[in-house]
């Protein structure tokens, strides 16, 4: 059985570094046409940030081949007889926390190095050691809490009942919605300070945008996203139909008004259109697929592991494999989220212009230095939107 599942994970592995590879080719080949979109500088850069983040894929796929081995030869054997006795929950807490704590530690080395090599060398990364420390406490004490309360849950549901892969689904669902609907207003506010939006006329055309798509706003707010990262970003928070907006204070910086206005419009497309719900939706059907698959491993499974099929077993296996299963749906998800994504491009021009939000789109991919070309199999496994190109084409722009 052992070596049924390290074949599967092999071939995993191995299209993994297959697509990197490829993209690494592809992106060599295409730097040299004419620069797309960004200015000429910018396009070069794009694509030796690309080549870099790319090569630093493949060294961090095949650590966690490594890691997974690993765990499969002889980890879990080890940390099974180290921390778990009679198999109760507390034990089952620990042994899961021990096992997740062991990987963060293991694979910290490559967070470090691509926010203070590699994103600080393309001038993303604007993090300070102090602040890194910090975010990593209060992380940590995050997880502790709340993670080990929902292992905690998972836990005694396994021990509990028969049909425990069906409540497991359940209640991991509603965690899910439940950080969804806190996340902006009890965690994001422990990382970074959120100030009322003070450009009067700014906050009433951003109002009047979202009474237009049927929304409420719960507060418009700048967030001091610079103190990490340059990137732009911005989005809506909360479920239901109040939504809170945050706008990251560096696309504030870069963007005019209407173009701003036409980010926005876009990602007001998107309710208006019910993409969130339809994403939760979709994000609902793979979790089912997994619980039911992860619920009904034969014994053999762990028995190939050398460890027991309890609370603890079920919860590791499935953290260990869940991954590589879920990675082979991706292209469906990449799929129908690309379609969604031009049509919140159209519902994001009609708001304002099809030239501003072109204009917003060249100047995100131009800050962010995204490499505007991508090979087909990497946008198939990971692009959740369009190809810039492709966007700008369907707004009618000459590119
Ligand atoms: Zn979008």
């Amino acid at each position: 059985m052992l070596i049924l599942i390290g074949t599967l994970y092999f071939f995993y592995a191995v299209l993994k570094l297959y697509i990197s590879a490829a993209e690494i080719r592809f992106v060599s080949h295409a730097k040299n046409l004419p620069a797309a979109i960004l200015s000429s500088e910018n396009y070069q850069k794009a694509a030796e940030y690309k080549t870099a983040n790319e090569k630093l894929h493949i060294v961090s796929n095949l650590y966690d081949c490594a890691l997974f081995l690993f765990w499969a030869v002889f980890g879990l054997k080890t940390l099974e007889a180290f921390c778990m006795n009679g198999g109760g929950v507390f034990e089952s807490v620990i042994f899961v926390m021990s096992f997740i704590a062991v990987n963060y530690i293991i694979t910290l080395p490559f967070d470090i190095y691509s926010t203070f090599v590699l994103d600080k060398k393309f001038g993303f990364s604007t993090i300070s050691a102090k602040t890194y420390i910090i975010d990593s406490i209060k992380s940590a004490a995050i997880f502790l809490v709340l993670g080990g309360l929902i292992i905690a849950l998972i836990s005694w549901i396994i021990l509990t009942f028969t049909w425990w892969w069906l409540w497991s689904f359940a209640a991991v669902f509603a965690v899910i919605l439940f950080i969804n609907m806190f996340y902006p207003t009890l965690i994001a506010p422990l990382f970074n300070k959120f100030t009322p939006l003070e450009n009067s006329e700014l906050k009433s055309s951003i109002e009047g945008l979202m009474q237009k798509a049927g929304l409420k706003s719960s507060g418009i707010f700048t967030m001091d996203a610079s103190k990490r990262d340059n990137r732009l970003n911005a989005y809506f928070g909360g479920l239901g139909k109040s939504k809170r907006v945050v706008l990251f204070d560096t696309l504030l910086k870069k963007l005019n008004s209407n173009e701003l206005l036409a980010v926005l419009g876009h990602e007001l497309g998107h309710f208006k259109h019910k993409d969130i719900l339809k994403n939760i939706a979709v994000t609902a059907a793979l979790l089912f697929a997994l619980f039911a698959f992860f619920g009904n491993l034969p014994n053999g499974v762990y028995e190939a592991f050398g460890i027991r099929s309890g609370a603890h077993g079920a919860i590791v296996i499935f953290l260990l494999l869940s991954s590589a299963v879920s990675f082979f749906v991706m292209p469906l998800f990449g799929y129908l989220s690309r379609k969604n994504e031009y049509k919140a491009d159209e519902y994001g021009s009609e708001c304002e212009s099809k030239e501003a939000l072109a204009s917003a789109l060249m100047k995100l991919a131009d800050e962010n230095k995204s490499f505007p070309r991508s090979h087909f199999l990497y946008i198939a496994f990971y692009h959740t939107h369009p190809p810039l190109v492709e966007r700008l084409k369907a707004l009618g722009a000459d590119v």
